[in-house]
């Protein structure tokens, strides 16, 4: 084999790696830099003349040295592949990265492969690192989870209220019945109905009773804690479970809420129209079945609020006591 072909096959080798669509770049056993192929220049800005033989880690004091050198060592110790991927960490160089249909991403996200180079001798005394741009797959992967999470949320709440809908509030109810069992902390619920409800519908139209269910719904929000859990339980019937709340807490609660919607005005043509609300308070019970006694305990409390004359709170096991 002549010396003029293998300088041939050197050549074309040197033009592949200068115009191939990723990052090659050549490391000797000090993290000193001998490759640098065009890739690297466009993206970095730093020419070949550069960065040759100039630490890595004092060029890109970016990385995180001692996490990538482990890397590396292993790999070489190994004598195999080693590799870094976006999921775990977006990128080894901090380049630029502009996404002209999203303009999301800034920064490039890379995979990077860890080549150890085999000399001639077979010892190890270089390695090559491969570095893909995948920004594309990245952004187009958070899209989608950040999608997917929307329409999750989405698929939880309650279109007119914006509560927490009655099938994802039941299962709450339920896992948080079972957690406040095992754990003998204490759990209420608040349930309670809109009084004489169809008379706003049937007198000024349902839109108007939309707006009323509306307005109940953002009174309770507004006085329910984060950590509580308000759902639109039925039409114009709602829930409030409070967890590590005990009964004088749930029915203080419960006061509260039936005072400020009774002092909330609704405006129907400059009519100021007023709206009461009957509720029903059932403390946790370790002797409960399941979630669904609960449910059952607060809506009969609730039942006796009607019977009582309405606008008021009736707490169960009480019954028929008035708050
Ligand atoms: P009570 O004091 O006994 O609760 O009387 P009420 O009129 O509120 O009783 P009822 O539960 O029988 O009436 C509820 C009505 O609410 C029946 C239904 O047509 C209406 N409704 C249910 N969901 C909606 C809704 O989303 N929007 C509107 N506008 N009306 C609704
Ligand atoms: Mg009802
Ligand atoms: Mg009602």
């Amino acid at each position: 084999m002549s010396t003029s072909f293998d300088m041939n096959e050197l050549h074309w080798l040197l033009d592949i790696v200068q115009s191939i669509d990723v990052g090659v770049v050549v490391l000797d056993r000090d993290y000193r830099i001998e490759v640098w192929n065009s890739f690297m220049e466009n993206h970095s800005g730093m020419e070949t003349g550069k960065v040759r033989l100039q630490p890595l880690f004092e060029l890109f004091p970016e990385i995180d040295a001692s996490w990538f050198t482990q890397k590396v060592e292993n790999a070489v110790m190994l004598g195999t592949r080693a590799f870094t991927i976006w999921e775990q960490r977006p990128n080894l160089f901090h380049f630029k990265s502009y996404q002209p249909v999203t303009g999301l991403a800034d920064e490039m996200y890379q995979n990077v492969t860890i080549l150890p180079l085999r000399s001639t001798s077979g010892t190890i005394d270089h390695v090559c690192l491969i570095v893909y741009d995948v920004t594309n797959v990245a952004v187009n992967k958070r899209q989608l989870e950040s999608a997917n999470m929307q329409l999750r949320e989405l698929a939880d709440l309650d279109g007119l209220t914006g509560l927490l809908n009655r099938r994802y509030w039941e299962q709450c109810l339920q896992h948080e019945f079972a957690r406040h069992l095992r754990y003998d902390e204490p759990a209420s619920l608040v349930i309670f109905d809109i009084d004489h409800f169809k008379r706003f519908n049937d007198t000024y139209g349902h839109q108007l009773g939309d707006e009323v269910i509306r307005e109940v719904a953002r009174l309770t929000r507004q006085l329910a804690r984060e950590t509580d859990f308000a759902g639109r339980y039925g039409g114009e019937e709602f829930v409030v479970l409070l967890p590590n709340t005990d009964i004088q807490g749930a029915v203080q609660f419960a006061e509260r809420l039936r005072n400020s919607i009774a002092r909330l005005r609704i405006d129907h043509q400059g009519e100021p129209l007023t709206v009461t609300i009957s509720l029903g308070v059932a403390g946790m019970q370790a002797e409960m079945a399941n979630h669904q006694a609960l449910i059952e305990a607060a809506d009969q409390a609730l039942y006796h609020s009607k019977e009582r004359g309405r606008n008021c709170t009736t707490l169960h096991p009480d019954l028929p006591a008035e708050v």
